[in-house]
């Protein structure tokens, strides 16, 4: 690789993840130039061998930068946790058409997103996110039993996917208590779509403790550590309180 050549993590609506050099981007006048940047979607002029691991990007065009992510420290830090999280939790070369359209529509209302909605349309996305691949938790009823719960006193286990009742729950058994309200916000995160959530008004004690949530189902199915480079950063800014900043 020259040094004008960078090495590149794309992720593309046929391949899933994939890896490639892209030729030249930091030389003066490259075609590449200022069009191979995070957050960017570009048509790509991709060649890779089934053989090698790294393909090369010889042509792009600019098809949406989502211009305003980069303009403002919250959208940045959630963009930036949510490319860390495809990254970290997509194999190469499986193609999900569902979570690049994820990843679209989050960017596309995070771009104009108020600062205070940001966390909220990330915590969403990553929800839709476990759930498109396969990991949605039962929130209806004891997973165990079935039985409804009535009580205000919910717990949830993430072992076995979801509530779990008085009854059925073991003594020192690892679960989480939630609250009545942070049920019926999960609840809204899966159903409602990002464009309705960014204009949300929700209960920050309640948004806090529907993130833990979604952070331990995404550290228990796919892998996600708990701590993300962008949170660190996000962590820096005033007004952000674990984990749901
Ligand atoms: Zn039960």
């Amino acid at each position: 690789m020259t040094e004008s050549s960078r090495l590149v993590t794309f992720y593309s609506r046929e391949m899933g993840k994939v890896k490639g050099v892209a030729k030249g981007v930091g030389r003066p006048r490259s075609r590449l130039g200022g069009k191979v940047e995070l957050f960017n979607l570009i048509e790509a002029d991709f060649y890779k061998k089934e053989t090698t691991e790294l393909g090369i990007l010889s042509g792009a065009h600019l098809i949406n930068d989502f211009k305003g992510i980069s303009e403002e420290p919250r959208r940045y830090g959630f963009g930036s946790a949510w490319c860390e999280v495809l990254d970290r939790a997509s194999q190469p070369e499986e193609p999900h058409p569902d979570i690049f359209d994820l990843t679209y529509d989050f960017l596309d209302k995070l771009r104009s997103a108020r600062p205070e909605a940001a966390g909220l349309l990330f915590w969403s996305a990553l929800f839709k996110f476990i759930t498109v691949s396969g990991y949605a938790p039962g929130l209806e009823a004891c997973v165990s039993c079935g039985t409804e719960i009535e009580t205000d006193r919910l717990m949830i286990s993430f072992q076995r996917g979801g509530l779990v009742c008085p009854k059925c729950v073991e003594p020192d058994e690892p679960i989480m208590p939630i609250t009545r309200e942070t049920l019926d916000l999960l609840d809204r995160m899966l159903a409602s779509p990002l464009a309705q959530l960014a204009l949300a008004e929700i209960n920050p004690k309640t948004g806090r403790q529907a993130a833990e949530v979604v952070l331990s189902l995404g550290a228990y199915h796919i892998g996600l550590p708990r701590n993300l480079k962008s949170f660190k950063f996000l962590d820096k800014l005033t007004d952000s309180g674990k984990p749901g900043r």
